[in-house]
Order: structure tokens, then C-alpha cells, then sequence
């Protein structure tokens, strides 16, 4: 097992090995004074690590009440909230309890925000499923739900106490749902790391997965550790994702999942900013191969004027201006400040 831990306001570990679901009342144990708990899943999580979870939560002498969520982006909505809010109430959830969040992205941002919320805040433990919750959401404390205007829209920073990756709940993901996390695997090659981009290149070798997947949450803990709220250079983590919100929201959400858009936005805009000179050259071609290596789409046939009425929406986007990020080259990236007419220019080259 290995520990990686996060300095922010409120340090944490975060914890990545084989097995760990067996054990992690005992792990949990170590990080709270509480014997109270509220799991939050979906049901193809539950039905596979429900019992899992919940009998080494019981064996570990905690009391653990669940509740079970649809699956998909739909239930990070404020009706799902409201639910939680008042499952947690009818059980008894005090401010000394925890929630737990079982499961990917959707499940943890819906169980952390409302952990940031229910009685001014509470405890909460990420236990993600995915290959992208483990590398990404579920780090990092950014909580949200969704609203009609855009994903994300609503949320605030809240730290889990603790993170329990359990590489072994990948064997269960499909293959489509696994090349989805190597959308935001790549993305930390690109931003950080032209080594472990190289890696990536010739697609995944899934027996060193434990390796990435700690490679990447030590880069997130750096660049979280330097910026917790997000004001500087955290936005680096945003690469491909300006473009990829607004592809997501083109094809509506859910129909698309997160990591296939980020893909197609992180090549769309390294071609674009190629074309202007400002990427080292070959540089679009080579991410493109690593994206197709690795089962992900790279293109996205959504014009240039509905991306930019999409994407301005962005949380990076001030009254006139949007920011941007750009890798010159893989494993560097910059935050770049555009008017809004540069940014219209740039969307026009793709
Ligand atoms: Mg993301």
C-alpha cells in the first residue's frame, strides 16, 4: 500500500493498494473519533462492494446506515441532494458522524458537497471506484452538483479526511469505463510530466497501474498543496477541460462521459494554440496518438461558434476575459489570459 499526504489546511492521507476495501473500517477507524456513518453509493457500486464495505465497517465496530443512488450524472442535482440531506436527518447523522463516498466522480462530489453543507459540515471519507475518481475527483476536495446552466456550477472546497483507493475495484470497470480515467491520466502527463507521458504512450499496461495512479495523485497533491482554492496555479488541472465542459454540455450530459471529453478538448485546443505557434510542433500529433492508444476519442465535430457560446460559461472566464491552459509541450503547461476576441480567434482554427 502505498500513502501519499496531502498538506492542505486540513491534511489527509490518501491511501492506493490491492485489498483495501476488506479493511477499511480498520483504516477509517484510524482517522476518526466517531463510531457513526452514512455510506453513499450508486447500485452497480453497491452491488458489487456494498457488503464489502459494510462489513468491515461493522467489524470494525462502527453502526453504518447506506444509501443507494441512481447511476450517472443525473444524481448530482439538488433533488438528490435534498435526499441525502434528509436520509441523513431521519437516521440520526450528527456533526460528529461522517459520510462515506462510495464509488466515482458523481458520487463523490454529490457526497462531498453535501458533507460541506448537512449541519455546516461534516466529516467525509472518499473511497473511489474508478479510475478517474481515484486519479482525480476524489482528490483535491473540489465538492459540486450540477445545475441547468452548466456542471459544477455549485460547490465548494471541502478535504475528505481521508482517500482509499482500492486498485483491485478497476478489474471490475469495462474497458470503456477504464480508457474514460485515462482521459485525466494523460491530461497529468501533459501538464506535468513528459515522463509519465511517454509512458502512456504506447497504451496501458495495466499491471503498473498502482505506479500511475500514484504518479498522478502526487502531481494533483502538489499543485492542491501550492493553491487549495484554486486561484493560480491549480488551474492547470483544467487542461482540456474548458473545451470539454462545453463538448460535454453540446452532446448533454451523460452522454459523454467526463473523461472522453476532456480528451477531445485537451487535443482541440494543443492544435489550436499549435497552429498559432505557441506549441512546440508535432506536439498535437503526438497527444493525439497517445489518446488513440489508449481508446479515447480526440475530435469532437461541434463547431467552432457553438464551442465558444458553450465554453464561456466556464467557471476560468472573468467579464471579459477566459483563461485558458496550454501545454507548450507534453509535460508543460501555462495558464494563458485571453480577451474574449482572442479566444473567438483561437476557436476558430480548430
Ligand atoms: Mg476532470
Amino acid at each position: 500500500m502505498r500513502k501519499i499526504c496531502v498538506k492542505t489546511a486540513s491534511a489527509y492521507d490518501i491511501l492506493i493498494g490491492k485489498g483495501l476495501l476488506d479493511k477499511c473500517g480498520e483504516l477509517v477507524s484510524n482517522v476518526t473519533g466517531s463510531k457513526k456513518c452514512a455510506i453513499v453509493t450508486d447500485k452497480t457500486v453497491d452491488s458489487l462492494y456494498g457488503e464489502k464495505v459494510l462489513d468491515s465497517l461493522n467489524k470494525s465496530g462502527f453502526n453504518a446506515v447506506k444509501i443507494v443512488v441512481p447511476c450517472g450524472e443525473k444524481s448530482k442535482s439538488h433533488q438528490q441532494l435534498i435526499c441525502l440531506y434528509n436520509f441523513l436527518s431521519e437516521n440520526d447523522i450528527t456533526r460528529s458522524d461522517f459520510l462515506i463516498a462510495l464509488g466515482g466522480g458523481v458520487v463523490g462530489d454529490l457526497t462531498g458537497y453535501c458533507a460541506a453543507t448537512y449541519l455546516r459540515g461534516v466529516d467525509y471519507v472518499q473511497i473511489p471506484t474508478t479510475l478517474l475518481a481515484q486519479v482525480d475527483s476524489s482528490v483535491g476536495g473540489k465538492t459540486a452538483i450540477n445545475i441547468e446552466a452548466g456542471k459544477n456550477l455549485v460547490g465548494c472546497f471541502k478535504q475528505p479526511i481521508l482517500v482509499i483507493a482500492d486498485t483491485d475495484t478497476l478489474s471490475t470497470l469495462s474497458h470503456d469505463i477504464f480508457a474514460d480515467g485515462m482521459g485525466e491520466v494523460i491530461k497529468y502527463g501533459m501538464i506535468r510530466s513528459a515522463s509519465l507521458f511517454e509512458k502512456l504512450s504506447g497504451g496501458i499496461a495495466k499491471e503498473n497501474i498502482e505506479d500511475i495512479i500514484a504518479e498522478c495523485v502526487s502531481i494533483k497533491r502538489d499543485v492542491v498543496q501550492n493553491d487549495e482554492f484554486d486561484t493560480g496555479e491549480r488551474m492547470i488541472l483544467n487542461f482540456g477541460h474548458t473545451f470539454g465542459h462545453a463538448i460535454e454540455k453540446y452532446m448533454g450530459y451523460g452522454t459523454i462521459p467526463h473523461g472522453k471529453a476532456v480528451a477531445m478538448g485537451m487535443y482541440m485546443i494543443t492544435l489550436a494554440a499549435e497552429k498559432q505557434g505557441k506549441v512546440q510542433k508535432g506536439t498535437a500529433e503526438k497527444l493525439k496518438l497517445c489518446l488513440e492508444a489508449n481508446s479515447l476519442p480526440f475530435f469532437s465535430d461541434i463547431s467552432s461558434d457553438s464551442l465558444y457560446s458553450l465554453s464561456i460559461g466556464d467557471k476560468k472566464r472573468t467579464t471579459d476575459k477566459i483563461r485558458i491552459i496550454i501545454c507548450h509541450q507534453t509535460g508543460k503547461s501555462e495558464i494563458v489570459t485571453l480577451s474574449l476576441k482572442e479566444y473567438k480567434d483561437l476557436l476558430e482554427l480548430i
